[in-house]
Order: structure tokens, then C-alpha cells, then sequence
């Protein structure tokens, strides 16, 4: 048997309140309440069921279910399991779960009846750009696809001549009751996508899509201190929505190209510095690049490989931050390579007098070299 209609049953409108839907329960109760009525089954059942919808139609999230899908948005013999399903969150993962299925687009969907309202998708630009362009911020252009609307059907996508149709699957109401298990489901009409129009005879130079795709040039600040995979936005300029929907944004991505001296860490910078084991051992002046130009500054006697000076605000001034991050430069002891007899000698020479003076020439080898007798012994 058939369930009836919750607000038939109460002999309500489907807009009644509350307390009109309370002051039919009582009358109906009262009237078919069993103790009033032994050993009559027809009282009973009528009992139940006016007890069922009046506990329906007054929890809220039960009854907007209700009003939604019918019975099968409330009876936990239909699916559901519990009974009831908290109202709207149930409503709106269906909603997108449809939408997806058939190319409903990206977000702002309108509720009801009539054409379905979306907002463009929002398009990605990948830009890249050097450290030092990120480092002091510059303007440019970019070339980013655009929509004019087509000339030749003026936006219709329709052939010149010929108008587009209602849909017959939706009736022109974009929307469609589906059958899906136990549920039955309003979506979006997957004929026609929710515009509730459908084109028989497409406009050729647009293929039917009313607008036609060109390229158009977009100035684009790009700050100082900008950082890889950052973004910056650019409202309104994605993709056209559809039946009169926003448009979606342009995200331009920042990507760093590597650089052949420093490495970025942040706002702070890292270089590697080669000196000469001789300017390692005296000490004394070295230039040290820096995005602004060399800079130099002087390193003590006997700096070993490895050492880092931290050179303070010689970074990057952070797009965020406002202050400028520090220069690291990692010396590097670099061992000379292809002498001549003349400089082996003078080593040879030097290694002789470095032996003669004993450990403390070579903390490090010491050092080791008790290590190394430690781990034998
Ligand atoms: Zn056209
Ligand atoms: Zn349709």
C-alpha cells in the first residue's frame, strides 16, 4: 500500500505552521486515540499514522527532507538507516555528487526551478620568472585566453536563422526528478546542462558555445620579494560562467628559475664561496656576490672549509615579512690543481715546516688521529 501524504493525513497545507500542524494532531489524536476507540485495528493504524507525520512535520530537518525527496528522504525502511538526514548537508553532497556527473561546472549553483546558473572555472597561468625578477618585483604582460562573444549567432549559439528549443528532458526547467536507488533526486537536466534550452542547429563558427575563444594581453604586477608557487589573482578574468553566472578568476603561479649562484631558502640566501687554501690560511679580503652587486668583506686567519658567513639583509626582502633576509656563504677551501715543479717545491718545502712545528698547525688531524688510535686500541 501506497504511504500517504504526511500533510494529507493531517488535513494540513504544505506550508502550514507549526502550530497549525499541532492543533490538527490533537483534534486527530484525540479522535482516533485508542483508548477511545478498543479493539479497533482502522483506529489504531490511523493512530500510528497521524502520530508519524505529526512527529515528521515538526523536526525541522526531518520535514525539509521531506518536502525534498519525499518519502524517501525520511523512511528508514527506504535506505536511509536511522531515519532522517540532517537536512541540508545531505541535500547539497547529492547535489555536487550529480553535478559533477554531468559536467555541472564549478560551484554557485542555484537551488529550484529554471536554468541553472554557473560560475566560470578559474584558470591557471604558470609564469616564470628569475630570482632577481622575484627579488625586486617587476611588470609584465601575459597572454591569457578570452571569451568574445560569437558574431555570427550574437551569443545565442544557434545557426543564423534558427533559435534554440526548449529541451524536451527537462521541459525548459533545467532541472529533472532521477531515480537513483531508493531516492529520487531533483539535478540538473543532463541533456541540456540546466540551461533549459537545447540547440538543434549549432552555430558553426562557435560550434554552439555562443562564444568564441581568443587570446587577450594581461598586464601583471608581480611584487617584490615574490616566492615560487606563490600566486597572485586576477579576479574575473578565467573562464565565462554559464546562463549569466561570474566569471572565474586567473591564478598566475609563480615558478623560479634556478640560479647559477644562489639558492633561495625563504627570504634568505645561499651561495657558495671557493677561496684559495693560502686566502683560507692568512685570512684577508674576498668579494662576495650579491643580488645587488659585490660586496666584500674580510675572513679571519685559518678559516676552514665549510665555514659560513652570514652576511645580515643581503637576502630577499619578503613580499610578506617587509624585511630583508640574510646572505649565507658557505667557503669552500678549493685545493689547487695543475702546479708547476717550481710550486710542489715550495709545499714540499712548507709541508716540511708544518711537520717540523708538530699538532698545532692540524688541530683537526690531530684530533682525528687520536680518534683513530682510540678506535684500534
Ligand atoms: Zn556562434
Ligand atoms: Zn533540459
Amino acid at each position: 500500500m501506497a504511504k500517504r501524504d504526511f500533510y494529507e493525513i493531517l488535513g494540513v497545507a504544505k506550508n502550514a505552521s507549526e502550530e497549525e500542524i499541532k492543533k490538527a494532531y490533537r483534534k486527530l489524536a484525540m479522535k482516533y486515540h485508542p483508548d477511545r476507540n478498543p479493539d479497533s485495528k482502522e483506529s489504531e493504524e490511523k493512530f500510528k499514522e497521524v502520530k508519524e507525520a505529526y512527529e515528521m512535520l515538526t523536526t525541522p530537518d526531518k520535514r525539509e527532507a521531506y518536502d525534498r525527496y519525499g518519502h524517501a528522504g525520511v523512511d528508514p525502511n527506504m535506505g536511509g538507516g536511522g531515519g532522517g538526514f540532517g537536512g541540508g548537508g545531505f541535500a547539497d553532497s547529492f547535489g555536487d555528487i550529480f553535478g559533477d556527473i554531468f559536467g555541472g561546472g564549478a560551484g554557485g549553483r542555484g537551488r529550484g526551478a529554471g536554468p541553472q546558473v554557473y560560475r566560470g572555472a578559474d584558470l591557471r597561468y604558470n609564469l616564470e620568472i628569475t630570482l632577481e625578477q622575484a627579488a625586486g618585483g617587476f611588470d609584465t604582460t601575459i597572454r591569457v585566453p578570452s571569451w568574445d562573444k560569437c558574431d555570427t549567432c550574437h551569443g545565442s549559439g544557434a545557426k543564423p536563422g534558427t533559435s534554440p528549443t526548449t529541451c524536451t528532458t527537462c521541459a525548459g526547467h533545467g532541472q529533472v526528478r532521477m531515480q537513483q536507488g531508493f531516492f529520487s533526486i531533483q539535478q540538473t537536466c543532463p541533456k541540456c546542462h540546466g540551461s533549459g534550452k537545447v540547440i538543434t542547429d549549432p552555430c558553426a563558427p562557435c560550434g554552439g558555445q555562443g562564444r568564441i575563444k581568443r587570446n587577450k594581453t594581461l598586464e601583471v604586477k608581480i611584487p617584490a620579494g615574490i616566492d615560487n608557487g606563490m600566486r597572485i589573482r586576477s579576479s574575473g578574468n578565467g573562464e565565462p560562467g554559464t546562463n549569466g553566472g561570474p566569471s572565474g578568476d586567473l591564478y598566475v603561479e609563480i615558478h623560479i628559475k634556478p640560479h647559477a649562484v644562489f639558492q633561495r631558502e625563504g627570504d634568505d640566501l645561499h651561495c657558495e664561496m671557493p677561496i684559495s687554501f693560502v686566502k683560507a690560511t692568512l685570512g684577508g679580503e674576498i668579494e662576495v656576490p650579491t643580488l645587488s652587486g659585490k660586496v666584500s668583506f674580510t675572513i679571519p686567519e685559518g678559516t676552514q672549509s665549510g665555514k659560513t658567513f652570514r652576511l645580515k639583509s643581503k637576502g630577499i626582502k619578503g613580499v610578506r615579512s617587509g624585511y630583508a633576509g640574510d646572505l649565507f656563504c658557505h667557503v669552500v677551501v678549493e685545493t689547487p690543481v695543475k702546479l708547476t715543479d717550481k710550486q710542489k717545491d715550495l709545499l714540499r718545502e712548507f709541508e716540511r715546516l708544518t711537520v717540523e712545528g708538530g699538532a698545532k698547525h692540524s688541530p683537526q688531524s690531530k684530533g682525528w688521529m687520536d680518534k683513530v688510535k682510540d678506535f684500534f686500541e
